[in-house]
């Protein structure tokens, strides 16, 4: 890095720098974490993060999760708690539970999942036994590993049974997923997912589970964002329970929520999810949940959120006219899959080859894919963090250009792709806001 650079990534053109004290604290305490925390800021900054479940999430957000909350305790829920000295706590999950309440348009809430993950498999030991069928879309379709996958616990207590894609379209396949319903009669359904870049239709399969007698559950975990802002319909009214995490377009801290409009549910979910699955809550962060709720409710949330979508299909545009493929030939929301096949390269060497020309993605499982999980034939590609620091919808000609130039002869264009990198990150720094 040139001196220049170097200065510039430190700190001195205000990147995080309401941060600097504190980090001379933990400078301090412990200096190897300090020396990690700051290279991560550089790297952070140096970077085209198109990672589609990471954002960047405010100080605000930030400084709530590590506020004295971490040092508390907190088994139960609001009002009801098995340690004393709970007010401020209780204040704290009632205003993230109330803005939720508000955001979602729902009438319950559960703010204390540790993660998506827990929050998913809180719905399932509320809702199912084990042995129980359920459908849920597959991985290689843009499926979730805790929908089902036999090496994820939820493929080992249910009888998970896959639904996917329909071969020519790349689009969920409604009418084999009525098919099997039909067939397998299965308790639940699980719709949402990790790599699926369309708009998915929860009416449609709430039909279909209702017509077999299913519980509906949507993971909202990448669209919730969306959602919230009215860009993406949203599930309430076309389902039983709506599990979500809050860091990847809602840009909060790294937490889940189980919400729902049915009251019996609700108290099942509570009860499955404490002392059921976990311990006492995260109160910092809850707090920090909060805080992203806020957010969330105001009129630039919404406009970044229509900039992310903006930016997520011109980029699609950009690779499509350089005769990249992309699953389902484009995206409706925040991210595209593309499909490496036709370039005879893995996911696992496209990630290599983007990470040392500073583009960080990851690799993905695309339709009949013949690669195991951990090489994959594909590349998952995401705007919310890029938004984040301000990236517009010009600048996604510039890093198709740079993924299209690696594919196409990864040696020969590396330094000219680090220098359209690099002009792009000074453009846009991270500013703490
Ligand atoms: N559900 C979906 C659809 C996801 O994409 C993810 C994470 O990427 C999860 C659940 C799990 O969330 P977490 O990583 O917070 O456990």
């Amino acid at each position: 890095m040139d001196i220049i650079l170097s200065l510039f990534f430190l700190g001195l053109n205000g990147m995080y720098d309401k941060e600097i004290k504190m980090l001379e604290k933990l400078k301090e305490s412990d200096e190897e974490i300090f020396n990690l925390v700051k290279k991560e800021m550089e790297k952070e900054q140096e970077s085209i993060n198109l990672i589609a479940s990471e954002n960047i999430a405010s100080f605000g957000v930030r400084s709530a999760v590590g506020s004295i909350f971490v040092n508390r305790y907190a088994e139960g829920c609001v009002g009801n708690r098995f340690f004393g000295g709970c007010e401020n706590i209780d204040r704290v999950e009632e205003l993230a539970i109330k803005r939720a309440k508000k955001l979602f348009k729902c009438s319950y809430v559960n703010v204390q999942a540790y993660s998506g993950s827990c929050a998913n498999l809180a719905v399932y030991f509320a809702l199912l036994k084990p042995g129980d069928s359920v459908l849920g879309l597959s991985l290689n379709a843009g499926g979730h590993i805790t929908h089902g996958s036999p090496y994820n616990i939820s493929g080992e207590l249910y009888n998970f049974i896959p639904y996917g894609l329909d071969e020519k379209t790349e689009l969920i396949d409604y009418f084999e997923l009525r098919r099997l319903a039909k067939e397998k009669k299965p308790k639940m359904i699980v719709a949402g997912a990790s790599a699926y870049p369309r708009i998915i239709d929860f009416e449609k399969i709430y039909k279909i589970a209702r017509e077999v007698g299913a519980y509906l559950m949507v993971d909202i975990a990448h669209i919730a964002g969306l959602i919230c802002a009215g860009l993406y319909p949203s599930p309430f009214g076309f389902c039983d329970v709506v599990t979500a995490t809050t860091n990847k377009t809602l840009r909060g801290p790294r937490s889940g929520l189980i919400l729902c409009d049915d009251y019996e549910i609700a108290k099942k979910i509570d009860k499955a999810l404490f002392p059921g699955l976990q311990g006492g809550p995260f109160i910092g962060t809850i707090a920090g949940v909060a805080v992203c709720f806020k957010e969330a409710l105001t009129k630039e949330f919404r406009e970044y959120q229509e900039n992310i979508i903006k930016n997520s299909k011109r980029l699609a545009k950009e690779l499509m006219d350089r005769g990249i493929k992309l699953i389902s030939n484009g995206t409706d929301i925040h991210f595209s899959l593309i499909d490496l096949r036709k370039f005879k390269i893995t996911g696992q060497e496209m990630q290599k080859r983007l990470e040392s020309i500073n583009i960080i993605v990851n690799k993905n499982t695309v339709l009949n894919d013949e690669e195991r999980p951990s090489i994959t034939s594909g590349i998952r590609v995401g705007t919310p963090l890029i938004t984040t620091r301000g990236f517009k919808e010009n600048d996604m000609e510039e890093i198709a250009k740079c993924i299209y130039m690696v594919l196409e002869d990864f040696e020969g264009n590396r330094e000219r792709c680090l220098e359209i990198v690099k002009n792009l990150v000074l453009k846009y720094p991270i500013l703490n806001f």
